[in-house]
């Protein structure tokens, strides 16, 4: 059967390079290029941008992103299997992509790329959660990237775009809605992948603000709403009582009741007490 790019399809490269998925990899392949050029579309027009894909494995995503027209891919992937099927893609596509063989965690790509940067991603869920609070939390503003597009297990893509005074809304949608605009794209079932994983998926887009939403130190922000949701069915007058000796005067200064719980103040609730703290 023909392809969008004229590569083999992925069964077939699955099946040549002995790419069967291996569970401790966060392996979850997406085979179908239709599927995978509609997540690349998500991530906007990406004829002007470099594109940082994390977990390549077979090539499902890069060949989407590629076929839709990204400027250049940067693509690091941890399994050294996956290499001679991405030399393919990267032949098919001359200049266009780079392969790095290392950890997500450990590999700095900032000096392979070139702004403005799109990060997009089908995520292993094993380190999902801790590359996205790194894009967030950077040393300075802004970052590297202009926009998120990734694929996470669907409750999490839920807690990432919660409002208050729902169980999902915590530390990962103060973090992620003070600095960008987050909001689900797509889910998709178990069955868009192999082997499918037991859980739902869903692609979040995270657009980066040119400032925070609202005016706050990031480190007492940060410190805030780790101990206000550390202990969250507790009144914030209880759980923040180690924030400051008068934290009921500076709740109401922020204009929070103190008996509320953390679940129930917004973003901008956070924010204001942070300010009454600095
Ligand atoms: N992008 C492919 C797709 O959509 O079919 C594969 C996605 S699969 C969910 C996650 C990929 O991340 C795997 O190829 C896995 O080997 C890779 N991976 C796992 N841990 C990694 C890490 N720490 N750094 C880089 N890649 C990693």
């Amino acid at each position: 059967m023909a392809t969008i790019d004229g590569l083999p399809p992925l069964r077939e490269v699955i099946a040549t390079h002995e790419l069967a998925a291996k569970k401790s990899l966060g392996q979850n392949f997406l085979l179908d290029l239709n599927l995978t050029a509609k997540i690349a579309r998500q991530a906007g027009d990406l004829s002007e941008c470099d594109v940082l894909e994390i977990g390549p494995g077979p090539g499902g995503l890069t060949r989407g992103l590629l076929a839709e027209g990204a400027r250049r891919v940067l693509a690091i992937e941890k399994d050294q299997r996956c290499l001679s099927a991405l030399a393919e893609v990267e032949a098919a596509y001359p200049g266009r992509l780079k392969v790095i063989n290392g950890d997500a965690l450990e590999v700095d790509p900032l000096e392979h790329l070139t702004a403005p940067v799109r990060v997009v991603a089908n995520l292993p869920y094993n380190v999902g959660t801790e590359l996205l609070v790194r894009w967030l939390t950077p040393d300075s503003w802004p970052p590297f990237w202009d926009s998120l597009t990734l694929m996470f297990q669907k409750e999490v893509a839920e807690r990432i775009v919660a409002k208050p005074g729902s169980k999902a809304y915590g530390r990962l949608a103060i973090l992620a809605q003070w600095r960008a605009e987050a909001k689900i794209v797509m889910t998709l079932p178990p069955e868009a992948f192999t082997p499918p994983p037991k859980i739902h998926s869903a692609v979040v887009h995270l657009k980066r603000r040119e400032k925070p939403a609202f005016e706050a130190d990031a480190k007492i922000l940060s410190r805030v709403v780790a101990a206000a949701f550390n202990q969250r069915r507790k009144m914030l007058r209880a759980s923040l009582k180690g924030q400051a000796p008068d934290i009921e005067d500076r709740l109401r200064a922020a204009g929070i009741e103190p008996t509320l719980r953390a679940e129930n103040v917004s973003l901008e609730g956070f924010c204001a007490l942070a300010r009454e703290l600095a």
